[in-house]
Protein backbone atom coordinates (compact mmCIF):
# COMPACT_ATOMS: atom_id res chain seq x y z
CA UNK A 1 0.00 0.00 0.00
CA UNK A 2 1.32 2.78 -1.00
CA UNK A 3 0.12 5.05 1.48
CA UNK A 4 1.18 3.19 4.47
CA UNK A 5 4.44 2.53 2.60
CA UNK A 6 5.33 6.60 2.56
CA UNK A 7 3.47 6.98 6.27
CA UNK A 8 6.23 4.57 7.71
CA UNK A 9 8.92 6.09 5.87
CA UNK A 10 7.85 9.48 7.02
CA UNK A 11 7.94 7.61 10.47
CA UNK A 12 10.96 5.90 9.95
CA UNK A 13 12.46 8.89 9.23
CA UNK A 14 11.28 11.32 11.82
CA UNK A 15 12.56 8.61 14.33
CA UNK A 16 16.24 9.17 12.57
CA UNK A 17 15.90 13.04 12.49
CA UNK A 18 15.15 13.16 16.58
CA UNK A 19 17.63 10.49 17.01
CA UNK A 20 20.23 12.56 14.71
CA UNK A 21 19.66 15.65 16.47
CA UNK A 22 19.93 13.84 20.13
CA UNK A 23 22.84 12.48 19.25
CA UNK A 24 24.64 15.19 17.76
CA UNK A 25 23.37 18.00 19.93
CA UNK A 26 25.32 16.95 22.50
CA UNK A 27 24.31 19.44 24.65
CA UNK A 28 25.20 19.17 28.78
CA UNK A 29 21.98 19.69 30.43
CA UNK A 30 22.28 20.91 34.31
CA UNK A 31 21.08 18.23 36.58
CA UNK A 32 17.70 18.04 35.91
CA UNK A 33 15.07 17.89 39.06
CA UNK A 34 12.65 15.13 37.96
CA UNK A 35 9.93 14.62 40.63
CA UNK A 36 7.94 12.19 40.16
CA UNK A 37 4.38 12.26 38.66
CA UNK A 38 2.51 12.45 41.43
CA UNK A 39 0.11 9.81 42.37
CA UNK A 40 -0.18 7.30 44.77
CA UNK A 41 0.06 3.74 43.98
CA UNK A 42 -2.79 2.14 43.18
CA UNK A 43 -4.83 0.75 45.98
CA UNK A 44 -8.09 -0.50 44.65
CA UNK A 45 -7.27 -3.75 43.75
CA UNK A 46 -10.03 -5.84 45.12
CA UNK A 47 -8.76 -9.10 46.89
CA UNK A 48 -9.15 -11.52 44.22
CA UNK A 49 -5.50 -10.76 43.16
CA UNK A 50 -4.24 -11.16 46.51
CA UNK A 51 -3.21 -14.54 45.68
CA UNK A 52 -0.71 -13.02 42.29
CA UNK A 53 2.58 -13.51 44.80
CA UNK A 54 5.59 -13.68 42.78
CA UNK A 55 7.01 -17.28 43.09
CA UNK A 56 11.09 -17.98 42.77
CA UNK A 57 11.88 -19.40 39.45
CA UNK A 58 13.57 -21.89 39.24
CA UNK A 59 16.93 -20.53 38.41
CA UNK A 60 16.61 -17.40 40.19
CA UNK A 61 18.84 -16.81 42.66
CA UNK A 62 18.04 -16.42 46.12
CA UNK A 63 19.77 -12.83 46.90
CA UNK A 64 17.82 -10.78 43.88
CA UNK A 65 14.51 -9.53 43.82
CA UNK A 66 12.60 -12.87 41.56
CA UNK A 67 11.54 -12.27 37.67
CA UNK A 68 9.48 -14.92 37.93
CA UNK A 69 5.91 -12.86 36.45
CA UNK A 70 2.82 -13.20 39.08
CA UNK A 71 0.72 -16.12 39.07
CA UNK A 72 -2.81 -15.54 36.76
CA UNK A 73 -6.30 -14.98 38.11
CA UNK A 74 -9.30 -15.72 36.44
CA UNK A 75 -11.12 -12.78 35.88
CA UNK A 76 -14.82 -12.05 35.50
CA UNK A 77 -16.52 -9.18 33.72
CA UNK A 78 -17.59 -7.97 37.21
CA UNK A 79 -13.89 -8.34 38.38
CA UNK A 80 -12.51 -7.24 35.58
CA UNK A 81 -14.93 -3.96 35.86
CA UNK A 82 -13.98 -3.44 39.51
CA UNK A 83 -10.50 -3.29 38.66
CA UNK A 84 -11.11 -0.69 35.20
CA UNK A 85 -9.16 -3.28 33.26
CA UNK A 86 -8.47 -2.35 29.43
CA UNK A 87 -5.70 -4.08 27.33
CA UNK A 88 -6.52 -2.87 24.14
CA UNK A 89 -4.74 0.55 25.91
CA UNK A 90 -1.24 2.43 25.22
CA UNK A 91 1.75 0.58 26.69
CA UNK A 92 4.92 2.58 27.07
CA UNK A 93 8.01 0.92 26.13
CA UNK A 94 10.84 3.23 27.12
CA UNK A 95 13.76 3.40 25.28
CA UNK A 96 17.44 3.70 27.18
CA UNK A 97 20.89 4.17 25.80
CA UNK A 98 24.15 5.07 28.48
CA UNK A 99 23.90 5.22 31.54
CA UNK A 100 26.68 8.08 32.15
CA UNK A 101 26.95 9.82 35.78
CA UNK A 102 27.77 13.07 33.34
CA UNK A 103 25.57 13.05 30.44
CA UNK A 104 27.07 13.74 27.25
CA UNK A 105 24.78 13.04 24.27
CA UNK A 106 20.95 13.63 25.27
CA UNK A 107 20.10 10.76 25.12
CA UNK A 108 22.20 9.75 28.05
CA UNK A 109 20.67 9.25 31.19
CA UNK A 110 22.31 10.03 34.58
CA UNK A 111 22.05 6.53 36.97
CA UNK A 112 19.90 8.74 39.05
CA UNK A 113 17.65 10.25 36.52
CA UNK A 114 16.92 6.07 35.51
CA UNK A 115 16.02 5.63 39.00
CA UNK A 116 13.97 8.13 39.43
CA UNK A 117 12.05 7.39 36.27
CA UNK A 118 11.23 3.66 37.28
CA UNK A 119 10.48 4.60 41.40
CA UNK A 120 7.92 6.64 39.93
CA UNK A 121 6.73 4.27 37.26
CA UNK A 122 6.47 1.86 40.36
CA UNK A 123 4.69 4.02 42.27
CA UNK A 124 2.00 4.60 39.50
CA UNK A 125 1.43 1.11 39.33
CA UNK A 126 3.90 0.08 36.60
CA UNK A 127 5.22 -3.28 35.96
CA UNK A 128 7.67 -4.58 33.69
CA UNK A 129 7.26 -7.42 31.03
CA UNK A 130 9.91 -7.70 28.49
CA UNK A 131 9.54 -6.99 25.12
CA UNK A 132 9.36 -10.72 23.86
CA UNK A 133 6.57 -11.25 25.94
CA UNK A 134 4.93 -7.97 24.94
CA UNK A 135 5.24 -9.39 21.07
CA UNK A 136 3.75 -12.39 22.45
CA UNK A 137 0.85 -11.10 23.48
CA UNK A 138 2.10 -12.90 26.96
CA UNK A 139 1.11 -9.66 29.46
CA UNK A 140 1.17 -11.09 32.60
CA UNK A 141 0.67 -8.15 34.83
CA UNK A 142 -1.36 -8.00 38.18
CA UNK A 143 -4.78 -7.29 38.13
CA UNK A 144 -4.98 -3.22 38.00
CA UNK A 145 -1.73 -2.69 36.77
CA UNK A 146 -0.22 -1.50 34.16
CA UNK A 147 2.61 -3.13 31.89
CA UNK A 148 5.49 -1.27 30.86
CA UNK A 149 8.76 -2.40 28.54
CA UNK A 150 11.64 -1.16 29.52
CA UNK A 151 14.52 -1.45 26.82
CA UNK A 152 17.99 -0.68 26.79
CA UNK A 153 19.87 -0.19 23.11
CA UNK A 154 23.42 -0.73 21.77
CA UNK A 155 24.84 -3.56 25.09
CA UNK A 156 26.60 -0.94 26.52
CA UNK A 157 29.02 -1.13 29.79
CA UNK A 158 26.93 0.47 31.78
CA UNK A 159 24.02 -2.06 31.23
CA UNK A 160 25.22 -4.64 32.71
CA UNK A 161 28.26 -5.87 34.16
CA UNK A 162 29.63 -8.12 37.88
CA UNK A 163 31.54 -6.88 40.81
CA UNK A 164 33.98 -8.46 42.07
CA UNK A 165 31.62 -10.21 44.49
CA UNK A 166 29.51 -11.74 41.35
CA UNK A 167 26.55 -8.78 42.29
CA UNK A 168 25.34 -6.50 39.00
CA UNK A 169 27.40 -3.48 39.05
CA UNK A 170 26.52 -0.34 41.29
CA UNK A 171 24.58 2.07 39.05
CA UNK A 172 24.34 -0.42 36.15
CA UNK A 173 21.32 -0.34 34.33
CA UNK A 174 20.58 -4.20 35.86
CA UNK A 175 21.40 -3.22 39.38
CA UNK A 176 19.36 -0.33 39.40
CA UNK A 177 16.03 -2.30 38.42
CA UNK A 178 17.09 -4.69 41.11
CA UNK A 179 17.35 -1.53 43.70
CA UNK A 180 13.65 -0.91 42.91
CA UNK A 181 12.37 -3.90 42.94
CA UNK A 182 13.93 -4.23 46.72
CA UNK A 183 12.26 -1.23 47.08
CA UNK A 184 8.65 -1.80 45.53
CA UNK A 185 8.22 -5.71 45.66
CA UNK A 186 5.42 -5.36 42.75
CA UNK A 187 8.17 -4.06 40.26
CA UNK A 188 9.37 -7.04 38.37
CA UNK A 189 12.72 -6.72 37.29
CA UNK A 190 12.82 -7.59 33.87
CA UNK A 191 14.08 -6.07 30.83
CA UNK A 192 14.95 -5.92 27.06
CA UNK A 193 18.86 -5.70 26.05
CA UNK A 194 18.95 -4.88 22.60
CA UNK A 195 22.74 -5.46 21.38
CA UNK A 196 25.61 -5.60 19.37
CA UNK A 197 28.59 -7.51 18.45
CA UNK A 198 30.35 -6.28 21.61
CA UNK A 199 27.79 -7.26 24.39
CA UNK A 200 27.80 -4.99 27.22
CA UNK A 201 31.34 -3.77 25.69
CA UNK A 202 32.53 -7.07 26.24
CA UNK A 203 35.06 -8.53 23.82
CA UNK A 204 36.27 -12.26 24.80
CA UNK A 205 34.04 -14.62 23.96
CA UNK A 206 33.85 -16.19 27.90
CA UNK A 207 32.62 -13.08 29.04
CA UNK A 208 30.38 -12.02 26.56
CA UNK A 209 29.25 -15.61 27.11
CA UNK A 210 28.50 -15.66 30.56
CA UNK A 211 27.10 -11.82 30.54
CA UNK A 212 24.59 -13.06 28.21
CA UNK A 213 23.77 -16.12 30.23
CA UNK A 214 23.38 -14.48 33.49
CA UNK A 215 20.75 -11.93 32.00
CA UNK A 216 18.54 -14.31 30.13
CA UNK A 217 18.49 -16.93 33.49
CA UNK A 218 17.40 -14.17 35.59
CA UNK A 219 14.36 -13.51 32.97
CA UNK A 220 15.66 -10.51 31.21
CA UNK A 221 15.73 -10.42 27.56
CA UNK A 222 18.76 -10.24 25.01
CA UNK A 223 17.81 -10.34 21.54
CA UNK A 224 18.47 -8.70 18.10
CA UNK A 225 19.90 -5.21 17.34
CA UNK A 226 22.35 -5.97 14.40
CA UNK A 227 25.93 -6.87 14.13
CA UNK A 228 27.38 -3.61 13.53
CA UNK A 229 24.32 -0.60 13.84
CA UNK A 230 24.64 0.59 10.32
CA UNK A 231 21.36 2.57 8.92
CA UNK A 232 19.22 0.04 7.61
CA UNK A 233 17.87 2.56 5.35
CA UNK A 234 20.13 2.76 3.28
CA UNK A 235 21.48 -0.91 3.25
CA UNK A 236 20.35 -3.42 0.12
CA UNK A 237 18.23 -5.86 1.15
CA UNK A 238 20.83 -8.96 1.54
CA UNK A 239 23.12 -6.78 3.69
CA UNK A 240 20.16 -6.00 5.67
CA UNK A 241 19.70 -9.86 6.36
CA UNK A 242 23.01 -10.27 7.25
CA UNK A 243 23.52 -7.67 9.65
CA UNK A 244 20.54 -9.39 11.30
CA UNK A 245 21.99 -13.21 10.88
CA UNK A 246 25.39 -12.50 12.00
CA UNK A 247 24.10 -10.98 15.84
CA UNK A 248 21.95 -14.08 15.44
CA UNK A 249 24.88 -16.59 14.72
CA UNK A 250 26.82 -14.86 17.95
CA UNK A 251 23.58 -15.07 19.95
CA UNK A 252 23.45 -19.18 19.31
CA UNK A 253 27.21 -19.01 19.96
CA UNK A 254 27.19 -17.61 23.31
CA UNK A 255 24.17 -19.82 24.16
CA UNK A 256 21.22 -17.44 24.22
CA UNK A 257 17.63 -18.48 22.71
CA UNK A 258 17.20 -17.27 18.97
CA UNK A 259 15.68 -13.55 18.91
CA UNK A 260 11.88 -12.75 18.89
CA UNK A 261 12.65 -9.09 18.92
CA UNK A 262 14.26 -7.05 16.87
CA UNK A 263 15.50 -2.93 17.55
CA UNK A 264 15.86 -0.93 14.63
CA UNK A 265 19.07 0.99 15.24
CA UNK A 266 18.25 4.71 14.81
CA UNK A 267 15.21 3.48 14.31
CA UNK A 268 15.36 3.28 10.79
CA UNK A 269 13.13 0.96 8.39
CA UNK A 270 14.98 -1.19 5.80
CA UNK A 271 13.30 -1.18 2.28
CA UNK A 272 11.27 -3.46 1.68
CA UNK A 273 9.80 -2.83 5.28
CA UNK A 274 9.39 -7.12 5.94
CA UNK A 275 13.14 -7.86 5.51
CA UNK A 276 13.34 -6.29 8.77
CA UNK A 277 10.80 -9.16 9.74
CA UNK A 278 11.69 -12.33 8.68
CA UNK A 279 14.24 -13.46 6.14
CA UNK A 280 17.56 -15.55 5.32
CA UNK A 281 21.18 -14.88 4.49
CA UNK A 282 23.95 -17.70 3.78
CA UNK A 283 21.36 -20.38 4.86
CA UNK A 284 20.32 -18.90 8.19
CA UNK A 285 16.77 -18.03 8.62
CA UNK A 286 15.34 -15.43 11.03
CA UNK A 287 11.55 -14.34 12.08
CA UNK A 288 10.97 -11.81 14.94
CA UNK A 289 7.38 -11.89 16.64
CA UNK A 290 7.70 -7.43 16.58
CA UNK A 291 10.40 -4.92 15.60
CA UNK A 292 11.03 -2.08 17.53
CA UNK A 293 11.16 1.92 16.47
CA UNK A 294 13.22 4.20 17.75
CA UNK A 295 10.28 6.83 18.95
CA UNK A 296 8.60 8.86 20.14
CA UNK A 297 5.22 7.41 21.41
CA UNK A 298 3.49 5.02 23.67
CA UNK A 299 2.72 1.20 21.57
CA UNK A 300 -1.00 0.34 20.72
CA UNK A 301 -1.50 -2.62 22.58
CA UNK A 302 -0.90 -5.93 21.01
CA UNK A 303 -3.92 -6.82 20.62
CA UNK A 304 -5.49 -3.29 19.40
CA UNK A 305 -6.35 -2.17 15.87
CA UNK A 306 -3.58 -0.50 14.46
CA UNK A 307 -0.87 -2.57 15.99
CA UNK A 308 1.87 -2.82 13.50
CA UNK A 309 4.10 -5.75 14.48
CA UNK A 310 6.62 -4.50 12.02
CA UNK A 311 7.27 -1.52 13.69
CA UNK A 312 6.07 -0.32 16.79
CA UNK A 313 6.53 2.88 18.67
CA UNK A 314 9.21 3.13 21.70
CA UNK A 315 9.38 6.45 23.95
CA UNK A 316 12.93 8.05 24.39
CA UNK A 317 13.15 8.33 28.38
CA UNK A 318 13.90 11.70 28.86
CA UNK A 319 12.94 14.95 30.20
CA UNK A 320 10.61 17.88 28.82
CA UNK A 321 13.37 20.15 27.18
CA UNK A 322 13.96 20.93 23.61
CA UNK A 323 13.08 18.06 21.33
CA UNK A 324 11.83 16.07 24.09
CA UNK A 325 8.99 18.42 24.82
CA UNK A 326 6.83 16.57 23.59
CA UNK A 327 8.50 13.01 22.79
CA UNK A 328 9.95 11.86 25.24
CA UNK A 329 9.41 10.17 28.34
CA UNK A 330 8.36 12.48 30.98
CA UNK A 331 5.82 14.03 28.65
CA UNK A 332 4.04 10.62 28.02
CA UNK A 333 4.48 9.34 31.10
CA UNK A 334 2.62 12.73 32.71
CA UNK A 335 0.11 11.98 29.51
CA UNK A 336 -0.80 8.51 30.67
CA UNK A 337 -1.03 9.49 33.98
CA UNK A 338 -3.67 12.25 32.70
CA UNK A 339 -5.84 9.42 30.86
CA UNK A 340 -6.00 6.71 32.48
CA UNK A 341 -8.60 5.58 30.12
CA UNK A 342 -6.11 5.05 27.42
CA UNK A 343 -3.66 3.46 29.27
CA UNK A 344 -3.27 -0.81 29.33
CA UNK A 345 -4.59 -1.78 32.41
CA UNK A 346 -4.18 -5.24 33.04
CA UNK A 347 -7.27 -7.97 34.29
CA UNK A 348 -4.61 -10.16 36.06
CA UNK A 349 -6.45 -13.32 33.65
CA UNK A 350 -3.24 -14.14 30.68
CA UNK A 351 -6.63 -16.08 29.07
CA UNK A 352 -8.77 -13.29 28.64
CA UNK A 353 -8.74 -9.84 27.21
CA UNK A 354 -10.99 -7.37 29.56
CA UNK A 355 -12.04 -4.45 27.89
CA UNK A 356 -14.99 -1.94 28.84
CA UNK A 357 -17.93 -2.63 26.08
CA UNK A 358 -17.65 0.27 24.17
CA UNK A 359 -13.98 -0.47 23.10
CA UNK A 360 -14.97 -3.79 22.03
CA UNK A 361 -14.76 -3.05 18.54
CA UNK A 362 -11.31 -2.43 19.02
CA UNK A 363 -10.19 -5.34 19.05
CA UNK A 364 -7.70 -6.92 16.29
CA UNK A 365 -5.71 -9.70 17.78
CA UNK A 366 -7.22 -12.59 20.40
CA UNK A 367 -4.28 -14.50 20.36
CA UNK A 368 -6.15 -17.40 21.59
CA UNK A 369 -7.50 -15.49 24.54
CA UNK A 370 -10.88 -14.97 25.18
CA UNK A 371 -12.56 -11.98 24.84
CA UNK A 372 -13.95 -10.42 28.20
CA UNK A 373 -15.96 -7.41 27.46
CA UNK A 374 -17.46 -5.64 30.51
ZN1 LIG B 1 21.14 1.59 18.82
Amino acid sequence: MRISASLTRIIGIANIVVLVIAITALVVLPTESEPTAGRTPQNAVPKASAAAKPSAGPEGRPDLPSGEPPQPITATPEFAKQVKANELGLVPIIMYHRILKKRIATIDRTPDQIRRELEGMAKQGYVPITAREFAAGDIRVPAGKFPVVLTFDDGHATHFALDAQGRPKKDTAVAIIYDVARKYPGFRPVATFWINHYPFGLQSPKEQAEAVQWLTAQGFEVANHTWAHPNLGVLPKKRVSQQIVRLERLLKKLGVPPSKTLALPFGAMPHPKKVAGSGAWDGTKYSFDAVFLAGAEPSVSPFAKGYDRGAVQRIQSNGKKGECRKWCSKYWLEWLDKHPGKRYVSDGDPQRISMPRKLQGNIAFKRGAQVNPY
